[in-house]
């Protein structure tokens, strides 16, 4: 399973980007897939379709499908995730009159080989690691969806199991979607990229903003002269420690994240089956997003300001500064060979660019 690479080194745009800047990174997507945005915002004024977003774990799927609904028109797509969408399920279980509501609906919805008694019950008790039935996975789609009117779906996290693959291929006919077009978008992602987003993530626990110590830095880097260690302080505007004007909340690891993909190996091997049955499927038209791409060939490719940096960090005693220094960060791919990891910016104009070619624009 090889991902074609895409260029977006783009004949005549030589300006460098700051992609880290919302305002710089508007004007990057205007001069790399501006007449690709243009066609396809015209396009989503009359007409829709649904895009699954298949990717491993932790692999941007939800970056990537944000990235890409803001650029082209928010109020005509509808982005979710069945992570999201069990989450806020779990929230229904635990408020008595939202539970008799799912109950009842489900009740109504669910058909499957199970006793829907059954089932409701394994889902009330379920740890995160069972995976749900199918059958009651699209019962909750199917609801999700006709909560949403008629827009573009993009749907992340389904298929869910090997199973669900066969459904998704019905499924624009289930929901009423049946002159729409149905896309797959298939995103690789090394192992060892998702393994070091894991590892160095720091999250403030105030407000649950993430970010990485190692690759996603803050605007604001700390030194802890007692520990000797550096951390990151959040700087997201409506953090409530922000807004009392206390400065400097310090973000942590969460528990577990020293692991990396250790402990989701399972899963990652599941999702792995999952882009490869779709890889092999006939007469749906697939967009593959390729994360990572060769040292050797990557000057051919991408401009450097599109290559995931790494950055590490000094204390200047002179200065009484922390000293950010910055410089590619290089990882190996599945094959074991020498990579650069990309940006979303990059990977979300390789999606535009497919996007409208397998929509014939
Ligand atoms: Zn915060």
């Amino acid at each position: 399973m090889k991902f074609p690479i895409f260029k977006t080194k783009t004949k005549g745009v030589t300006k460098k980007f700051n992609l880290a800047d919302p305002k710089e990174r508007a004007a990057y997507f205007q001069s790399k897939a501006g007449l690709e945005i243009a066609k396809l915002r015209k396009y989503l004024r009359r007409n829709t379709f649904i895009a699954y977003f298949l990717g491993k774990k932790n692999s941007g799927k939800g970056t990537y499908t944000k990235m890409l609904a803001e650029i082209l028109a928010p109020e005509k797509i509808s982005h979710f995730s069945i992570g999201d969408m069990i989450r806020e399920v779990d929230e229904e279980l635990r408020n008595k009159k939202r539970k008799r509501e799912l109950y009842s609906f489900l009740e109504r919805n669910y058909r499957g080989w199970l006793p829907f008694k059954r089932v409701f019950s394994a889902l009330e008790k379920r740890s995160t690691k069972t995976l749900l039935p199918s059958e009651l996975i699209l019962a909750l789609v199917k609801r999700e969806i006709f909560r949403r009117k008629k827009k573009t779906l993009f749907i992340d996290g389904f298929p869910r199991d090997l199973d669900q693959v066969s459904y998704s291929l019905f499924f624009r006919d289930l929901i009423g979607y049946r002159e729409d077009l149905d896309i797959f978008v298939l995103i690789d992602v090394p192992e060892s990229v998702i393994d070091e987003r894991i590892k160095w993530r720091r999250v403030c626990p105030r407000c649950q903003t993430s970010r990485n110590f190692k690759l996603l830095p803050t605007s604001k880097i700390d030194y802890d002269r007692r520990k000797k260690e550096f951390y990151l302080v959040c700087d997201n505007p409506s953090c409530p420690a922000y807004l009392s004007g206390r400065q400097g909340v310090r973000m942590i690891a969460k528990e577990g994240d020293e692991l990396g993909i250790a402990p989701i190996k399972e899963r990652l091997k599941l999702d792995e089956k999952l882009i490869r049955q779709a890889f092999s499927l006939y007469g749906i038209p697939k967009i593959f997003l390729r994360n990572s791409l060769p040292v050797k060939i990557a000057k051919k490719f991408v401009d450097d300001y599109e290559i995931t940096p790494e950055y590490n960090y000094q204390w200047d005693k002179e200065e009484n500064e922390v000293r950010i220094i910055e410089k590619p960060w290089i990882i190996r791919d599945d094959e074991g060979v020498p990579s650069y990891s990309l940006l979303a910016a990059p990977v979300t104009v390789s999606l535009i660019k497919q996007m409208a070619d397998v929509l014939e624009l």
